[in-house]
């Protein structure tokens, strides 16, 4: 007889409600371009600067096999706060 419970399925939805309360750009037809770490609102698939591939959603939630989600560091955003 099998377990069928995953605790990690709770856990992710767990997190995924604190994502929710983040503004999603992707949704407003924003597209995220890594070169420049800025979001343009573009209808192409890439970048009108720098050419390079947007991202036009949000990345993927671990597949499985990988690690769920990891928590961003405070530092890393404390560092943003104060430049
Ligand atoms: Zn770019």
């Amino acid at each position: 007889m099998r377990g069928t419970s995953r605790p990690t399925a709770l856990r992710l939805a767990d997190r995924m409600s604190d994502y929710q309360d983040m503004p999603s750009k992707y949704q407003l037809g924003y597209k995220y371009c890594p070169r420049y770490m800025a979001y343009y609102r573009t209808e192409g698939a890439r970048c009108p600067r720098c050419h390079v591939i947007l991202r036009a959603r949000p990345r993927k939630r671990g597949r499985r096999g990988q690690p769920a989600a990891v928590t961003p560091p405070r530092e890393l955003l404390e560092e943003k706060l104060n430049p």
